[in-house]
Protein backbone atom coordinates (compact mmCIF):
# COMPACT_ATOMS: atom_id res chain seq x y z
CA UNK A 1 0.00 0.00 0.00
CA UNK A 2 1.11 3.19 -0.94
CA UNK A 3 2.82 5.44 2.18
CA UNK A 4 2.30 8.60 0.78
CA UNK A 5 -1.00 9.10 1.61
CA UNK A 6 -1.43 12.27 3.54
CA UNK A 7 -3.74 14.47 5.74
CA UNK A 8 -4.07 17.40 7.56
CA UNK A 9 -5.60 18.02 11.04
CA UNK A 10 -8.68 19.75 11.46
CA UNK A 11 -9.44 19.29 15.30
CA UNK A 12 -7.89 17.91 18.70
CA UNK A 13 -9.46 17.06 21.39
CA UNK A 14 -7.50 15.16 24.65
CA UNK A 15 -5.61 12.22 22.65
CA UNK A 16 -8.19 12.23 19.77
CA UNK A 17 -6.98 13.86 16.78
CA UNK A 18 -9.72 14.82 13.48
CA UNK A 19 -7.78 14.65 10.39
CA UNK A 20 -9.23 15.41 6.50
CA UNK A 21 -7.88 13.00 4.21
CA UNK A 22 -7.00 13.25 0.37
CA UNK A 23 -7.46 9.91 -0.50
CA UNK A 24 -8.53 6.96 1.33
CA UNK A 25 -7.73 5.57 4.91
CA UNK A 26 -8.18 1.87 6.19
CA UNK A 27 -10.09 1.48 9.67
CA UNK A 28 -6.79 0.96 11.90
CA UNK A 29 -4.13 1.73 9.94
CA UNK A 30 -1.15 3.40 11.73
CA UNK A 31 -0.31 7.06 11.13
CA UNK A 32 2.03 9.88 12.10
CA UNK A 33 1.29 13.37 12.81
CA UNK A 34 4.45 15.74 11.55
CA UNK A 35 4.93 18.34 14.27
CA UNK A 36 7.64 19.65 13.79
CA UNK A 37 10.36 16.91 14.00
CA UNK A 38 8.36 14.79 15.93
CA UNK A 39 6.47 12.43 14.67
CA UNK A 40 3.31 10.75 16.75
CA UNK A 41 2.29 7.83 16.11
CA UNK A 42 -1.32 7.55 15.89
CA UNK A 43 -4.12 4.49 15.05
CA UNK A 44 -7.47 5.67 12.81
CA UNK A 45 -10.00 3.95 15.31
CA UNK A 46 -12.91 5.44 13.03
CA UNK A 47 -13.50 6.71 9.17
CA UNK A 48 -16.49 9.31 8.12
CA UNK A 49 -15.95 9.74 4.34
CA UNK A 50 -12.73 11.91 3.98
CA UNK A 51 -12.62 12.48 8.15
CA UNK A 52 -10.57 9.63 9.98
CA UNK A 53 -10.42 10.20 13.34
CA UNK A 54 -7.07 8.99 15.07
CA UNK A 55 -6.16 8.26 18.76
CA UNK A 56 -2.62 9.11 19.18
CA UNK A 57 -0.54 7.45 21.43
CA UNK A 58 1.49 10.41 22.89
CA UNK A 59 0.35 13.72 24.66
CA UNK A 60 -0.74 15.20 21.95
CA UNK A 61 0.19 19.17 24.05
CA UNK A 62 1.45 21.76 21.17
CA UNK A 63 -0.62 19.74 17.81
CA UNK A 64 -2.21 22.11 16.09
CA UNK A 65 -4.99 22.56 13.05
CA UNK A 66 -3.59 21.89 9.58
CA UNK A 67 -0.45 19.79 11.08
CA UNK A 68 0.17 17.48 8.29
CA UNK A 69 -0.46 13.67 9.02
CA UNK A 70 1.14 10.49 7.08
CA UNK A 71 -0.91 7.23 6.67
CA UNK A 72 0.87 4.13 6.51
CA UNK A 73 -1.58 1.57 5.20
CA UNK A 74 0.02 -0.89 8.28
CA UNK A 75 -1.97 -2.10 11.66
CA UNK A 76 -0.93 -1.57 14.60
CA UNK A 77 1.77 -4.15 14.89
CA UNK A 78 4.55 -5.78 16.76
CA UNK A 79 8.01 -7.42 15.99
CA UNK A 80 8.50 -10.96 16.92
CA UNK A 81 11.57 -12.85 16.71
CA UNK A 82 14.63 -13.69 19.25
CA UNK A 83 15.86 -11.03 21.66
CA UNK A 84 12.10 -10.40 23.19
CA UNK A 85 12.47 -12.52 26.42
CA UNK A 86 14.07 -10.30 29.10
CA UNK A 87 12.84 -7.51 27.63
CA UNK A 88 10.71 -4.29 29.24
CA UNK A 89 8.45 -2.79 26.70
CA UNK A 90 5.83 -0.03 27.00
CA UNK A 91 2.51 -0.62 25.00
CA UNK A 92 3.92 0.20 21.38
CA UNK A 93 7.30 -2.15 22.01
CA UNK A 94 9.09 0.17 22.90
CA UNK A 95 12.34 -1.31 24.90
CA UNK A 96 12.08 1.26 27.92
CA UNK A 97 15.53 0.14 29.21
CA UNK A 98 17.05 1.02 26.27
CA UNK A 99 14.72 4.08 25.76
CA UNK A 100 15.95 5.27 28.96
CA UNK A 101 19.44 5.08 27.80
CA UNK A 102 18.72 7.17 24.94
CA UNK A 103 16.51 9.52 26.44
CA UNK A 104 17.57 9.72 29.74
CA UNK A 105 14.44 9.28 32.84
CA UNK A 106 11.93 11.40 31.19
CA UNK A 107 11.14 9.45 27.94
CA UNK A 108 10.42 11.89 25.40
CA UNK A 109 7.70 11.59 22.98
CA UNK A 110 7.54 11.00 19.43
CA UNK A 111 10.68 8.51 20.02
CA UNK A 112 10.09 5.01 18.94
CA UNK A 113 13.08 2.28 19.59
CA UNK A 114 12.96 -0.99 17.45
CA UNK A 115 11.83 -3.47 20.09
CA UNK A 116 14.54 -6.23 18.29
CA UNK A 117 18.12 -5.24 18.97
CA UNK A 118 19.81 -4.78 15.39
CA UNK A 119 23.26 -5.32 16.52
CA UNK A 120 22.96 -8.41 17.81
CA UNK A 121 23.63 -11.88 15.41
CA UNK A 122 22.26 -15.34 16.62
CA UNK A 123 23.53 -18.77 15.91
CA UNK A 124 21.00 -19.61 13.07
CA UNK A 125 20.30 -23.80 12.60
CA UNK A 126 18.62 -24.52 9.62
CA UNK A 127 16.39 -27.87 10.15
CA UNK A 128 14.94 -27.83 6.72
CA UNK A 129 16.35 -28.19 3.30
CA UNK A 130 15.91 -26.39 -0.02
CA UNK A 131 12.99 -27.85 -2.11
CA UNK A 132 11.72 -28.89 1.14
CA UNK A 133 7.53 -27.82 1.62
CA UNK A 134 5.93 -26.26 4.72
CA UNK A 135 3.02 -24.26 5.55
CA UNK A 136 2.89 -20.54 7.68
CA UNK A 137 4.40 -21.29 11.04
CA UNK A 138 6.39 -24.29 10.78
CA UNK A 139 9.45 -24.27 11.68
CA UNK A 140 12.83 -23.57 9.16
CA UNK A 141 15.51 -23.65 11.83
CA UNK A 142 15.86 -22.40 15.04
CA UNK A 143 18.38 -20.12 16.83
CA UNK A 144 19.53 -20.28 20.98
CA UNK A 145 17.68 -18.04 22.84
CA UNK A 146 18.48 -17.67 26.95
CA UNK A 147 17.32 -21.34 27.59
CA UNK A 148 15.07 -21.71 24.71
CA UNK A 149 15.01 -23.26 21.67
CA UNK A 150 13.69 -20.39 19.54
CA UNK A 151 12.09 -21.15 16.40
CA UNK A 152 12.37 -18.98 13.62
CA UNK A 153 8.70 -20.11 11.61
CA UNK A 154 7.65 -19.39 7.87
CA UNK A 155 6.14 -15.97 8.06
CA UNK A 156 2.19 -16.22 9.63
CA UNK A 157 1.01 -14.33 7.08
CA UNK A 158 1.92 -16.41 4.23
CA UNK A 159 -1.09 -19.02 2.54
CA UNK A 160 -0.92 -22.97 1.59
CA UNK A 161 1.93 -24.80 0.84
CA UNK A 162 5.10 -22.85 0.32
CA UNK A 163 8.11 -24.50 -1.48
CA UNK A 164 12.21 -23.75 0.65
CA UNK A 165 13.60 -22.35 -2.56
CA UNK A 166 16.58 -20.91 -0.38
CA UNK A 167 17.98 -21.66 3.15
CA UNK A 168 20.85 -20.10 4.60
CA UNK A 169 23.52 -22.55 5.98
CA UNK A 170 24.40 -22.25 9.62
CA UNK A 171 26.01 -19.17 10.97
CA UNK A 172 25.08 -16.38 12.46
CA UNK A 173 22.79 -13.73 11.41
CA UNK A 174 21.04 -10.72 12.66
CA UNK A 175 17.45 -10.22 12.75
CA UNK A 176 17.45 -7.95 9.65
CA UNK A 177 19.34 -10.58 7.52
CA UNK A 178 17.30 -13.07 5.06
CA UNK A 179 17.99 -16.55 6.69
CA UNK A 180 15.38 -18.64 3.97
CA UNK A 181 13.18 -17.83 0.68
CA UNK A 182 10.10 -19.47 0.07
CA UNK A 183 7.85 -19.67 -2.88
CA UNK A 184 3.83 -19.41 -2.89
CA UNK A 185 1.65 -21.83 -5.30
CA UNK A 186 1.41 -18.79 -7.38
CA UNK A 187 5.02 -18.20 -7.52
CA UNK A 188 5.44 -15.33 -5.29
CA UNK A 189 8.29 -15.39 -3.48
CA UNK A 190 9.18 -14.30 0.04
CA UNK A 191 12.14 -13.35 2.05
CA UNK A 192 12.04 -15.24 5.44
CA UNK A 193 14.16 -13.36 8.27
CA UNK A 194 14.79 -14.40 11.60
CA UNK A 195 12.29 -11.61 13.21
CA UNK A 196 8.49 -10.97 11.37
CA UNK A 197 5.94 -8.34 12.23
CA UNK A 198 2.27 -9.51 13.13
CA UNK A 199 -0.87 -7.39 13.97
CA UNK A 200 -1.40 -7.26 17.74
CA UNK A 201 -5.18 -7.14 16.97
CA UNK A 202 -5.25 -10.29 15.19
CA UNK A 203 -4.75 -13.33 16.59
CA UNK A 204 -1.84 -15.47 15.58
CA UNK A 205 -3.33 -18.84 13.93
CA UNK A 206 -0.79 -20.60 12.20
CA UNK A 207 -1.34 -24.09 14.13
CA UNK A 208 -3.33 -27.09 12.97
CA UNK A 209 -6.16 -27.39 15.78
CA UNK A 210 -7.62 -25.70 18.34
CA UNK A 211 -7.67 -28.38 21.56
CA UNK A 212 -10.09 -28.15 24.64
CA UNK A 213 -7.97 -27.22 27.63
CA UNK A 214 -7.66 -29.70 30.04
CA UNK A 215 -4.38 -30.54 31.45
CA UNK A 216 -4.09 -28.52 35.12
CA UNK A 217 -1.38 -25.54 34.90
CA UNK A 218 0.39 -25.59 38.27
CA UNK A 219 1.01 -22.52 39.99
CA UNK A 220 2.12 -24.01 43.20
CA UNK A 221 -0.53 -21.95 44.86
CA UNK A 222 -2.44 -24.48 46.94
CA UNK A 223 -5.80 -22.64 47.28
CA UNK A 224 -6.31 -22.11 43.50
CA UNK A 225 -4.61 -25.45 42.37
CA UNK A 226 -6.57 -27.66 44.57
CA UNK A 227 -10.06 -25.76 45.11
CA UNK A 228 -9.84 -23.70 42.12
CA UNK A 229 -7.70 -24.82 39.36
CA UNK A 230 -6.25 -23.18 36.02
CA UNK A 231 -6.35 -25.44 32.96
CA UNK A 232 -3.08 -24.72 30.67
CA UNK A 233 -4.54 -22.80 28.00
CA UNK A 234 -7.62 -21.88 29.90
CA UNK A 235 -9.02 -18.58 30.97
CA UNK A 236 -9.02 -16.96 34.87
CA UNK A 237 -9.68 -13.86 36.86
CA UNK A 238 -8.31 -12.09 39.82
CA UNK A 239 -11.03 -9.45 40.51
CA UNK A 240 -10.46 -7.59 43.92
CA UNK A 241 -10.74 -4.45 46.08
CA UNK A 242 -7.72 -2.09 46.30
CA UNK A 243 -5.04 -3.56 48.24
CA UNK A 244 -6.42 -6.90 48.50
CA UNK A 245 -3.19 -8.67 47.08
CA UNK A 246 -3.82 -8.87 44.00
CA UNK A 247 -0.53 -7.92 42.29
CA UNK A 248 1.42 -9.45 44.81
CA UNK A 249 -0.34 -13.00 43.63
CA UNK A 250 -0.04 -12.40 40.41
CA UNK A 251 3.87 -11.99 41.06
CA UNK A 252 3.92 -15.38 42.82
CA UNK A 253 2.54 -16.65 40.24
CA UNK A 254 5.27 -15.50 37.39
CA UNK A 255 7.58 -16.83 39.87
CA UNK A 256 6.11 -19.98 40.43
CA UNK A 257 3.72 -21.59 37.42
CA UNK A 258 4.62 -24.41 35.95
CA UNK A 259 4.65 -22.50 32.40
CA UNK A 260 8.17 -21.88 30.46
CA UNK A 261 7.47 -17.99 29.39
CA UNK A 262 5.09 -15.14 31.24
CA UNK A 263 4.14 -12.28 29.65
CA UNK A 264 3.18 -9.67 32.24
CA UNK A 265 1.10 -6.82 31.00
CA UNK A 266 1.39 -3.82 33.73
CA UNK A 267 -1.28 -1.95 32.35
CA UNK A 268 -2.45 1.33 34.01
CA UNK A 269 -1.07 0.70 37.66
CA UNK A 270 0.09 3.23 39.38
CA UNK A 271 3.63 4.67 38.38
CA UNK A 272 5.69 3.54 41.44
CA UNK A 273 4.25 0.01 41.42
CA UNK A 274 5.56 -0.17 38.18
CA UNK A 275 8.45 0.74 38.55
CA UNK A 276 8.97 -1.57 41.93
CA UNK A 277 7.92 -4.54 39.01
CA UNK A 278 10.64 -3.27 36.88
CA UNK A 279 13.66 -2.68 39.92
CA UNK A 280 12.93 -6.24 41.02
CA UNK A 281 12.23 -8.73 38.90
CA UNK A 282 15.63 -8.91 36.92
CA UNK A 283 17.18 -9.48 39.99
CA UNK A 284 14.81 -12.01 40.80
CA UNK A 285 16.20 -15.88 40.47
CA UNK A 286 13.72 -18.26 39.28
CA UNK A 287 13.13 -20.95 41.71
CA UNK A 288 12.48 -23.52 39.11
CA UNK A 289 16.17 -22.82 36.65
CA UNK A 290 18.51 -20.78 39.20
CA UNK A 291 18.46 -18.44 36.61
CA UNK A 292 17.02 -14.87 36.27
CA UNK A 293 13.63 -14.93 36.11
CA UNK A 294 13.80 -12.30 33.37
CA UNK A 295 15.17 -15.04 31.17
CA UNK A 296 11.72 -16.21 30.71
CA UNK A 297 9.86 -13.16 31.03
CA UNK A 298 8.43 -10.10 28.62
CA UNK A 299 7.03 -7.60 30.62
CA UNK A 300 5.07 -4.74 28.73
CA UNK A 301 4.73 -1.61 31.25
CA UNK A 302 2.16 1.23 30.79
CA UNK A 303 1.22 3.56 34.06
CA UNK A 304 -1.33 5.28 34.69
CA UNK A 305 0.10 8.26 33.44
CA UNK A 306 0.64 6.89 29.93
CA UNK A 307 -1.73 7.84 27.54
CA UNK A 308 -4.66 5.71 27.47
CA UNK A 309 -4.29 4.60 23.79
CA UNK A 310 -0.95 3.15 24.67
CA UNK A 311 -2.53 1.82 27.52
CA UNK A 312 -5.15 0.18 25.49
CA UNK A 313 -2.80 -1.61 23.18
CA UNK A 314 -0.46 -3.35 25.81
CA UNK A 315 -3.04 -6.13 26.16
CA UNK A 316 -2.77 -6.74 22.58
CA UNK A 317 0.92 -6.36 22.49
CA UNK A 318 1.31 -8.88 25.65
CA UNK A 319 -0.84 -11.37 23.90
CA UNK A 320 0.50 -11.54 20.51
CA UNK A 321 4.11 -11.91 21.54
CA UNK A 322 2.87 -14.93 24.06
CA UNK A 323 0.70 -16.38 20.91
CA UNK A 324 4.14 -16.16 19.12
CA UNK A 325 5.94 -18.40 21.44
CA UNK A 326 3.39 -20.80 21.77
CA UNK A 327 3.75 -21.20 17.59
CA UNK A 328 7.15 -23.12 19.40
CA UNK A 329 5.17 -26.04 21.48
CA UNK A 330 5.88 -23.37 24.10
CA UNK A 331 3.58 -23.06 27.50
CA UNK A 332 2.95 -19.17 28.07
CA UNK A 333 0.88 -17.68 30.55
CA UNK A 334 -0.48 -13.81 30.54
CA UNK A 335 -0.68 -12.17 33.30
CA UNK A 336 -2.56 -8.98 32.96
CA UNK A 337 -3.01 -6.35 35.83
CA UNK A 338 -5.26 -4.77 35.42
CA UNK A 339 -7.81 -5.11 33.01
CA UNK A 340 -10.04 -2.78 34.46
CA UNK A 341 -7.69 0.38 33.37
CA UNK A 342 -7.37 -1.69 29.98
CA UNK A 343 -11.62 -1.32 29.81
CA UNK A 344 -11.50 2.66 31.53
CA UNK A 345 -9.13 3.34 28.65
CA UNK A 346 -11.69 1.67 26.24
CA UNK A 347 -14.27 4.22 27.87
CA UNK A 348 -12.22 7.19 27.60
CA UNK A 349 -11.61 6.23 24.12
CA UNK A 350 -15.59 5.98 23.16
CA UNK A 351 -16.47 9.16 25.28
CA UNK A 352 -14.34 10.75 22.97
CA UNK A 353 -15.92 9.55 20.02
CA UNK A 354 -19.11 10.94 21.33
CA UNK A 355 -20.65 6.79 20.89
CA UNK A 356 -24.03 6.13 23.03
CA UNK A 357 -22.24 4.84 26.44
CA UNK A 358 -23.28 1.92 28.42
CA UNK A 359 -23.59 0.78 31.67
CA UNK A 360 -21.66 2.72 33.63
CA UNK A 361 -20.39 4.63 30.73
CA UNK A 362 -18.41 1.64 29.31
CA UNK A 363 -18.95 1.57 25.37
CA UNK A 364 -21.46 -1.28 24.47
CA UNK A 365 -18.89 -3.72 22.76
CA UNK A 366 -16.84 -3.77 26.00
CA UNK A 367 -18.15 -7.12 26.62
CA UNK A 368 -17.12 -8.58 23.25
CA UNK A 369 -13.94 -7.17 23.55
CA UNK A 370 -13.16 -8.46 27.31
CA UNK A 371 -14.28 -11.64 25.78
CA UNK A 372 -12.05 -11.17 22.24
CA UNK A 373 -9.41 -10.66 24.52
CA UNK A 374 -9.65 -13.86 26.55
CA UNK A 375 -10.52 -16.01 23.66
CA UNK A 376 -7.13 -15.69 22.54
CA UNK A 377 -6.03 -17.90 25.32
CA UNK A 378 -6.20 -21.52 23.89
CA UNK A 379 -4.23 -24.68 23.52
CA UNK A 380 -3.28 -25.43 20.10
CA UNK A 381 -1.79 -28.65 18.30
CA UNK A 382 0.89 -27.50 15.81
CA UNK A 383 1.49 -28.13 12.35
CA UNK A 384 4.39 -30.80 13.58
CA UNK A 385 2.29 -32.64 16.00
CA UNK A 386 4.13 -30.58 19.40
CA UNK A 387 1.53 -28.69 21.89
CA UNK A 388 1.82 -25.19 22.70
CA UNK A 389 -0.49 -23.05 25.11
CA UNK A 390 -1.37 -19.41 26.15
CA UNK A 391 -2.84 -18.78 29.59
CA UNK A 392 -4.81 -15.25 30.66
CA UNK A 393 -5.26 -14.47 34.22
CA UNK A 394 -6.70 -11.34 34.26
CA UNK A 395 -6.33 -9.07 37.47
CA UNK A 396 -9.58 -6.99 37.98
CA UNK A 397 -10.03 -3.95 40.74
CA UNK A 398 -13.53 -2.55 40.47
CA UNK A 399 -14.21 0.62 42.54
CA UNK A 400 -15.05 -0.16 45.92
CA UNK A 401 -14.24 -3.72 45.24
CA UNK A 402 -17.72 -3.78 43.97
CA UNK A 403 -18.06 -6.92 41.70
CA UNK A 404 -21.14 -6.16 40.15
CA UNK A 405 -19.98 -3.87 37.60
CA UNK A 406 -19.88 -4.31 34.10
CA UNK A 407 -15.85 -5.17 33.73
CA UNK A 408 -16.04 -7.92 36.25
CA UNK A 409 -19.26 -8.91 34.91
CA UNK A 410 -18.09 -9.43 31.32
CA UNK A 411 -15.24 -11.02 32.61
CA UNK A 412 -16.96 -13.77 35.08
CA UNK A 413 -19.00 -14.65 31.53
CA UNK A 414 -16.22 -15.99 29.75
CA UNK A 415 -13.13 -17.03 31.98
CA UNK A 416 -12.78 -20.86 33.02
CA UNK A 417 -11.86 -19.65 36.66
CA UNK A 418 -13.02 -16.87 39.05
CA UNK A 419 -10.23 -16.19 42.12
CA UNK A 420 -12.23 -13.45 44.14
CA UNK A 421 -10.52 -11.74 46.44
CA UNK A 422 -12.09 -10.26 49.16
CA UNK A 423 -11.99 -7.09 51.51
CA UNK A 424 -12.42 -9.49 54.77
CA UNK A 425 -9.41 -11.58 54.31
CA UNK A 426 -6.84 -9.40 53.40
CA UNK A 427 -7.85 -7.20 56.54
CA UNK A 428 -7.44 -10.45 58.60
CA UNK A 429 -4.24 -11.11 56.33
CA UNK A 430 -5.48 -14.20 55.29
CA UNK A 431 -2.92 -14.54 52.28
CA UNK A 432 -3.73 -15.69 49.18
CA UNK A 433 -6.88 -13.33 50.05
CA UNK A 434 -8.84 -15.56 47.88
CA UNK A 435 -12.15 -16.16 49.20
CA UNK A 436 -13.17 -19.84 48.95
CA UNK A 437 -16.51 -19.33 49.94
CA UNK A 438 -17.23 -17.29 46.25
CA UNK A 439 -14.61 -18.52 44.07
CA UNK A 440 -15.46 -21.43 41.76
CA UNK A 441 -13.76 -23.24 38.22
CA UNK A 442 -14.63 -24.68 35.61
CA UNK A 443 -11.40 -27.24 35.26
CA UNK A 444 -10.68 -29.91 37.50
CA UNK A 445 -8.18 -30.25 39.66
CA UNK A 446 -4.87 -33.10 39.81
CA UNK A 447 -6.08 -33.56 43.85
CA UNK A 448 -8.80 -36.12 45.35
CA UNK A 449 -12.30 -34.94 43.93
CA UNK A 450 -13.66 -36.39 47.03
CA UNK A 451 -11.17 -34.48 49.39
CA UNK A 452 -11.85 -31.26 47.52
CA UNK A 453 -15.41 -31.59 47.94
CA UNK A 454 -14.95 -32.30 52.11
CA UNK A 455 -13.11 -29.35 51.87
CA UNK A 456 -15.62 -27.13 50.36
CA UNK A 457 -18.15 -28.54 52.80
CA UNK A 458 -15.98 -27.87 55.82
CA UNK A 459 -15.68 -24.31 54.51
CA UNK A 460 -19.26 -23.22 54.41
CA UNK A 461 -20.58 -25.28 57.66
CA UNK A 462 -17.54 -23.43 59.25
CA UNK A 463 -18.68 -20.10 58.30
CA UNK A 464 -22.03 -20.60 58.54
CA UNK A 465 -21.21 -21.91 62.47
CA UNK A 466 -18.88 -18.55 62.96
CA UNK A 467 -21.79 -16.02 61.55
CA UNK A 468 -24.38 -17.95 64.37
CA UNK A 469 -21.69 -17.90 66.60
CA UNK A 470 -21.45 -13.82 66.55
CA UNK A 471 -24.90 -13.71 66.78
CA UNK A 472 -25.60 -16.13 69.77
CA UNK A 473 -22.50 -16.52 71.37
CA UNK A 474 -19.97 -19.40 71.36
CA UNK A 475 -21.69 -20.40 74.29
CA UNK A 476 -24.75 -21.23 71.98
CA UNK A 477 -23.50 -23.31 69.70
CA UNK A 478 -23.02 -27.21 70.26
CA UNK A 479 -19.80 -29.00 70.26
CA UNK A 480 -20.15 -30.48 67.79
CA UNK A 481 -20.55 -27.58 65.70
CA UNK A 482 -17.99 -25.76 67.54
CA UNK A 483 -15.80 -28.68 66.27
CA UNK A 484 -16.50 -28.23 62.37
CA UNK A 485 -16.16 -24.56 63.16
CA UNK A 486 -12.54 -25.13 64.44
CA UNK A 487 -12.13 -27.70 61.75
CA UNK A 488 -12.67 -25.14 58.88
CA UNK A 489 -10.20 -22.23 60.07
CA UNK A 490 -7.61 -25.31 60.34
CA UNK A 491 -7.96 -26.00 56.56
CA UNK A 492 -8.00 -22.62 56.47
CA UNK A 493 -4.59 -21.80 58.30
CA UNK A 494 -2.73 -24.79 57.47
CA UNK A 495 -3.59 -25.15 53.73
CA UNK A 496 -5.69 -22.04 51.94
CA UNK A 497 -3.25 -20.00 53.45
CA UNK A 498 0.25 -19.25 52.31
CA UNK A 499 2.91 -17.53 53.69
CA UNK A 500 4.49 -15.94 50.74
CA UNK A 501 7.64 -15.01 53.09
CA UNK A 502 8.54 -18.82 53.74
CA UNK A 503 10.86 -20.08 51.27
CA UNK A 504 8.97 -23.71 50.86
CA UNK A 505 5.93 -22.72 51.75
CA UNK A 506 5.06 -19.55 49.30
CA UNK A 507 5.26 -22.70 46.65
CA UNK A 508 3.96 -26.30 47.00
CA UNK A 509 4.49 -28.48 44.15
CA UNK A 510 1.51 -30.33 43.01
CA UNK A 511 2.76 -33.91 44.35
CA UNK A 512 2.98 -32.65 47.99
CA UNK A 513 -0.25 -30.91 47.47
CA UNK A 514 -2.21 -33.82 46.63
CA UNK A 515 -0.62 -36.07 49.36
CA UNK A 516 -1.14 -33.01 52.54
CA UNK A 517 -4.48 -32.41 51.34
CA UNK A 518 -5.21 -36.44 51.70
CA UNK A 519 -3.78 -36.25 54.90
CA UNK A 520 -6.05 -32.90 55.84
CA UNK A 521 -9.11 -34.96 54.90
CA UNK A 522 -8.93 -37.65 57.11
CA UNK A 523 -8.77 -34.86 59.87
CA UNK A 524 -11.60 -32.90 58.34
CA UNK A 525 -13.66 -36.20 57.66
CA UNK A 526 -13.34 -37.54 61.10
CA UNK A 527 -15.91 -37.66 63.65
CA UNK A 528 -13.90 -36.12 66.63
CA UNK A 529 -15.61 -36.22 70.02
CA UNK A 530 -13.87 -33.96 72.55
CA UNK A 531 -14.74 -33.19 76.69
CA UNK A 532 -15.46 -29.57 76.15
CA UNK A 533 -14.62 -26.28 74.36
CA UNK A 534 -11.67 -25.70 75.81
CA UNK A 535 -10.13 -29.35 74.91
CA UNK A 536 -11.37 -28.65 71.53
CA UNK A 537 -10.20 -25.21 71.11
CA UNK A 538 -6.22 -26.80 72.42
CA UNK A 539 -6.49 -29.55 70.09
CA UNK A 540 -6.91 -27.69 67.29
CA UNK A 541 -4.55 -24.85 68.49
CA UNK A 542 -1.82 -27.61 68.61
CA UNK A 543 -2.76 -29.25 65.47
CA UNK A 544 -2.34 -25.89 63.47
CA UNK A 545 1.31 -25.12 65.09
CA UNK A 546 2.40 -28.72 64.26
CA UNK A 547 1.23 -28.28 60.62
CA UNK A 548 3.09 -24.69 60.45
CA UNK A 549 6.39 -26.64 61.36
CA UNK A 550 5.19 -29.01 58.49
CA UNK A 551 4.44 -26.43 55.58
CA UNK A 552 7.78 -24.94 56.15
CA UNK A 553 9.80 -28.15 56.16
CA UNK A 554 11.48 -29.22 52.68
CA UNK A 555 9.10 -31.94 50.71
CA UNK A 556 10.01 -35.31 51.65
CA UNK A 557 13.47 -34.34 54.05
CA UNK A 558 13.83 -36.07 57.48
CA UNK A 559 12.26 -32.97 59.02
CA UNK A 560 9.54 -33.66 57.34
CA UNK A 561 8.99 -37.10 57.85
CA UNK A 562 9.55 -36.63 61.65
CA UNK A 563 7.19 -33.97 61.75
CA UNK A 564 4.56 -35.82 60.11
CA UNK A 565 5.37 -38.70 62.35
CA UNK A 566 4.42 -36.40 65.41
CA UNK A 567 0.89 -35.48 63.60
CA UNK A 568 0.19 -38.93 62.94
CA UNK A 569 0.66 -39.51 66.77
CA UNK A 570 -1.18 -36.67 67.93
CA UNK A 571 -3.76 -36.92 65.83
CA UNK A 572 -4.30 -41.23 65.51
CA UNK A 573 -6.55 -41.79 68.69
CA UNK A 574 -9.04 -39.35 67.39
CA UNK A 575 -9.10 -41.05 63.84
CA UNK A 576 -9.57 -44.40 65.22
CA UNK A 577 -12.13 -43.38 67.43
CA UNK A 578 -14.60 -42.44 64.37
CA UNK A 579 -13.32 -45.71 63.04
CA UNK A 580 -14.35 -47.40 66.06
CA UNK A 581 -17.87 -45.31 66.22
CA UNK A 582 -18.23 -46.70 62.81
CA UNK A 583 -18.02 -50.31 63.38
CA UNK A 584 -20.30 -49.67 66.57
P1 LIG B 1 -3.71 -4.91 44.99
O1 LIG B 1 -2.88 -5.20 43.79
O2 LIG B 1 -4.91 -5.80 45.09
O3 LIG B 1 -4.07 -3.48 45.11
P2 LIG B 1 -1.31 -5.64 46.40
O4 LIG B 1 -1.03 -6.92 45.70
O5 LIG B 1 -0.50 -4.48 45.98
O6 LIG B 1 -2.85 -5.27 46.28
O7 LIG B 1 -1.17 -5.92 47.95
C1 LIG B 1 -1.25 -4.89 48.90
C2 LIG B 1 -0.48 -5.25 50.13
O8 LIG B 1 -1.04 -6.38 50.78
C3 LIG B 1 0.96 -5.65 49.84
O9 LIG B 1 1.81 -4.54 49.76
C4 LIG B 1 1.29 -6.53 51.04
O10 LIG B 1 1.65 -5.75 52.16
C5 LIG B 1 -0.02 -7.19 51.36
N1 LIG B 1 -0.06 -8.55 50.76
C6 LIG B 1 -0.74 -8.93 49.65
N2 LIG B 1 -0.59 -10.23 49.41
C7 LIG B 1 0.22 -10.72 50.37
C8 LIG B 1 0.76 -12.02 50.66
N3 LIG B 1 0.50 -13.09 49.89
N4 LIG B 1 1.53 -12.14 51.75
C9 LIG B 1 1.79 -11.08 52.52
N5 LIG B 1 1.34 -9.85 52.29
C10 LIG B 1 0.56 -9.64 51.24
MG1 LIG C 1 -2.24 -4.06 42.22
Amino acid sequence: MSSSRRGRITKVTGNMVMVEVDSFVVQNEVAYIIHGSERLKCEVIRVRGNKAETQVYENTQGLTVGEEVEFTGELLSVELGPGLLGQIFDGLQNPLTALAEQCGFFLKRGVYLAALPRDASWEFVPSQKKGGMVRAGEKLGVVTEKIFSHWIMAPFHLQGMLEIVHIAPAGAYTVEQPVARLRDRNGKECDVFLKQTWPVKIPISAYAERLKPQEPLITRMRLIDSLFPVARGGTYCIPGPFGSGKTVLQQLISRHAEVDIVVIAACGERAGEVVETLKTFPVLMDPRTSRPLSDRTVIICNTSSMPVAARESSVYTAVTIAEYYRQMGLNVLVLADSTSRWAQAMREMSGRLEEIPGEEAFPAYLESRIASFYERAGLVRLHDGSVGSVTIGGAVSPAGGNFEEPVTQATLKVVGAFHGLSRERSDARRYPAIDPLISWSKYTSFVDGGHVETGHRILRQSHEIAQMMKVIGEEGTSLADYCVYLKGEFFDFVYLQQNAFDAVDEATSAERQRYVLGFIHRILDADMTFGDREETLRYFQKLRQLFRGWNSSTWQSTEFRSIEEEISRFVSGKIVARKEAANA
